[in-house]
């Protein structure tokens, strides 16, 4: 597992963030991510990384949602990669419905990007065509066709 010293917890006005003190290049791993406790439900501090297993991810719980995130969290490999080139010193961010399907304490994103979804809830709340231009987990989409399915059923027959 690559290490997490370059990474720092930055808190200001009692807002976290993770800051970088190496630069990556795009598709680097940053470091693995920590399955400290798994738990069956979401908390502000877990990241999802199946269809029912949350886990603690330790410092990593200090990143912040972005609509155009830097980092990749990818729950297959348990991994955190670089979605583009990264400077020393910039903040990491990550798109929480990439592995949150439905999540515990929703916000209003105001990270300013052209796409920003504007409500982070989880994927189950957005529409396909916004969450296509993003870096989904496995159990995201499936949880996506399952629901797919479940809504072409309750079609009106006629
Ligand atoms: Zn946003």
């Amino acid at each position: 597992m690559v290490s997490m010293e370059t990474l720092v917890i930055k808190t200001e006005n009692k807002f976290r963030s993770l800051v970088t003190k190496q630069q990556y290049k795009q598709g680097e791993v940053i470091c693995g991510i920590p399955r400290e406790k798994v738990v069956d439900k979401p908390n502000r501090f877990t990241v999802q990384i199946d269809r029912t297993e949350h886990t603690d991810v330790g410092k990593l719980a200090a990143l912040n949602h972005s609509c155009d995130p830097n980092v990749i969290l990818d729950t297959a490999k348990m991994q955190m990669v670089a979605r583009r080139d990264i400077e020393k010193g910039e903040e990491l961010s990550f798109f929480y419905p990439s592995t949150e399907w439905e999540m515990d304490a929703p916000f209003i994103c105001l990270c300013g990007s052209a796409n920003c979804i504007h409500v982070v809830a989880g994927a189950r709340f957005l529409p396909l065509s916004t969450l296509e231009h993003h870096f989904l987990n496995k159990h995201i989409r499936e949880e996506m066709i399952d629901l797919l399915n479940a809504t072409k059923k309750n079609l009106p027959t006629k």
